[in-house]
């Protein structure tokens, strides 16, 4: 299985526009010793032809036209991405779906409660739906695997609720569990893969999983708890966000010091995280954990 790595970036990607943090600051004046990113998106194939899209980020478009694989082959209207497998609802993990918009074939899997949530409350998401078999959309449940082609998916309920756009009542008919998922992606080669890109804690049951598995792709989003919060002069704790940062006595980087994934990678890294700075005590910490720091344009072969 060949895993592309299109976005390494949380939501707003590095730098985001509006931010004038010490890190987008620095980026933007060629001082920073590291790269900019954009929004979290990966890409997944067995046979470097067909390829499968774990969700569907805001830059999508830019991501592909970076990313030969991608390119259309044929001489008309083609594309090697068959399918688009949805973990929530976010702006950040549906955004893109409206850049696929132009009469492309496509299988589009979600949760029910995600799809009530595109489909019958957002009234442009119809775009995808103008012919027949122009989407189609594929209900996927926790616990329930499912395959895309040759790849088996396992998807699992994270802790995490729906976006803040959902309004109360709807919120009320909808399955929590449904929310946010996590995926573990088998390929017929017998090499696989754990995305997390939100986890708000670790959870013991994972652990077999997290030993198993060739390749790990976890919540990098956050570096310290109050970390928005400083920058912003005050909103929401990263865990309130469904984050759990990565240093401190509970963070992610001490929860997973034992687990036996041989390839470890932070993913979907906030651009106020000091990972993002090579030259930073931070990286340097991460590095001696045995961890990676994912990249726009990494290529990982499962
Ligand atoms: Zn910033």
């Amino acid at each position: 299985m060949l895993v592309k790595v299109l976005g390494a970036a949380a939501g707003g990607a590095f730098p985001q526009w509006n931010c004038a943090c010490s890190q987008c600051r620095r980026l933007r004046s060629g001082t920073f010793a590291g790269q900019p990113r954009t929004q979290a998106q990966i890409a997944l194939s067995e046979d470097g032809v067909s390829w499968t899209l774990l969700n569907a980020s805001p830059d999508l478009r830019i991501q592909i036209e970076a990313t030969p694989q991608l390119w259309p082959t044929g001489n008309s209207l083609d594309s090697p991405i068959q399918s688009v497998v949805i973990t929530a609802a976010e702006a950040d993990t549906v955004a893109g779906l409206l850049s696929l918009r132009e009469f492309q074939p496509l299988d589009i899997y979600a949760t029910p409660s995600v799809l009530r949530i595109l489909r019958e409350d957002n009234s442009l998401f119809g775009l995808l739906d103008r012919v027949p078999r122009q989407a189609v959309w594929k209900e996927i449940v926790p616990d329930s695997s499912f395959a895309v082609g040759s790849l088996q998916f396992q998807p699992f309920s994270l802790a995490g609720g729906f976006p803040g756009f959902v309004g109360a009542g709807r919120k009320s008919e909808l399955d929590e569990r449904e929310a946010v998922l996590g995926l573990l992606i088998d390929s017929s080669s017998g090499g696989s893969i754990a995305y997390l890109p939100g986890a708000a804690k670790v959870e013991d049951s994972w652990r077999q999983f997290l030993d198993e598995c060739d390749v790990l792709l976890f919540d990098g989003t956050f570096w310290t708890e109050d970390e928005l919060c400083r920058v912003r002069g005050g909103g929401k704790g990263a865990s309130e966000m469904g984050h759990l940062p990565l240093s401190g006595p509970c963070g992610s980087l001490a929860a997973l010091r034992d687990i036996k994934c041989p390839r470890k990678i932070f993913f979907h890294i906030n651009n106020t995280n000091p990972i993002l700075d090579e030259s930073s005590q931070a990286y340097a910490e991460v590095r001696d954990a045995g961890w990676e720091v994912a990249r726009d344009g990494m290529e990982i072969v499962v």
